[in-house]
């Protein structure tokens, strides 16, 4: 049987005024339900714009999309929107990274968490005002009756945070994307938020995408763990597998740049040097190879011609063999 959300080798494609954009190039990923996926990577490395294809966010005319994605069997990708306007906000919602874009300075808190819920649900304003109420109630907001009725710019960075996650999750949606949810917010409220998150996905029992650049916000927060780069996912595993025993280079180095988890370590690996490659034109091979220090273990000419796979289940798209994958990192990190 499929996945709750099973995506299988997606494209997408968009137009630019440079050319053609492969943002997402063969993606496979699959999330149960009441399961938490991370998917990490650099800006670029196509995270946020699976997402929105997912949530059928992008740009219909300049975005070309292949491949499938079923969510509790339902395809997506060639839903017409008005199938997609029904889903988002019910079955799927997005909490988004800066709250001031995503809630209108226009309108009350209140407003703005019950009319998604009033849309969705055909229920009275009165009980939808009730509804929103004990979301923000739930998202930790005190005085919960009385702030419904103040504008976003009255609220502080984190509690326009919460209150933008009880918009998202006025009608229990059961898979939720989160994309850099934390980013804006100080370490403090970064983990309240994250640990709020967890807590409304036991009651509710939903499915997360949670996006992010940082593997420190991952680490406490989800069971399975995408890497990507350059558009394709190049690993993937347990969370706890990925960050004890990484298999790729370039997760290697995403890990050097988080210095908490290498605290048994007696030197920090140096980040990743050089930049992610252009998606007008990526480069051919291993799309990492312009950046990582192993293509002479491999050796010849593999990593800069034949594309590596990417396994089912645990592993790393490497031309490195399993053996190479797991001592090289070992090796890497051993004080000298
Ligand atoms: Fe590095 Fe080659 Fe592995 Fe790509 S395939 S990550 S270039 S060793
Ligand atoms: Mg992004």
């Amino acid at each position: 049987t499929r996945a709750f959300l099973s995506v299988r080798d997606l494209y997408v494609r968009f137009d630019t005024e440079d050319g053609v954009v492969q943002a997402v190039d063969g993606l496979d990923f699959e999330l149960e339900r009441g399961r938490t996926l991370g998917i990490v990577g650099e800006s670029g490395s196509g995270k946020s714009v699976t997402n929105l294809a997912v949530l059928g966010l992008h740009d219909r005319r300049r975005t070309e999309i292949r491949g499938e994605i079923l969510l509790d069997g339902q395809e997506l990708t060639g839903a017409p929107e008005p199938t997609l306007e029904k889903l988002r906000g019910n079955k799927m919602a997005m909490i988004f990274q800066d709250s001031l874009t995503a809630l209108s300075p226009y309108y009350t808190v209140g407003r703005q968490i019950a009319e998604p819920f009033r849309k969705h649900t055909g229920a009275s304003r009165r009980e939808a005002r009730q509804r929103a109420v004990e979301m923000l109630d739930k998202v930790g907001i005190p005085h919960a009756a009385l702030r419904a009725d103040d504008y976003p710019h009255q609220f502080s960075g984190g509690m326009r945070q919460r209150a933008m996650i009880a918009m998202a999750l006025v009608c229990d949606p059961e898979l939720l994307i989160a994309d850099e949810p934390t980013t804006a917010l100080d370490v403090t409220v970064q983990a309240q938020i994250l640990d709020l998150l967890k807590d409304l996905q036991q009651q509710t029992g939903s499915s997360i995408i949670l996006i992010t650049h940082d593997l420190g916000v991952v680490a406490h927060t989800v069971d399975e763990l995408l890497v990507m780069y350059a558009g394709r996912a190049v690993e993937r595993g347990t969370v706890r597998e990925v960050l004890r025993s990484p298999r790729h280079p370039y997760t290697w180095g995403l890990l050097g740049s988080m210095p908490r988890l290498a605290s048994d370590v007696e030197e920090p690996l140096t980040p990743v040097p050089g930049t992610p490659p252009s998606l007008l034109a990526p480069p051919p091979g291993c799309p990492f190879h312009p950046r990582c220090a192993f293509t002479a273990a491999v050796g010849g000419d593999r990593c800069r011609t034949e594309r590596p796979r990417l396994p089912a289940g645990r592993g790393a798209a490497c031309h490195l063999t399993d053996d190479q994958q797991r001592t090289t990192f070992a090796e890497q990190i051993k004080p000298r």
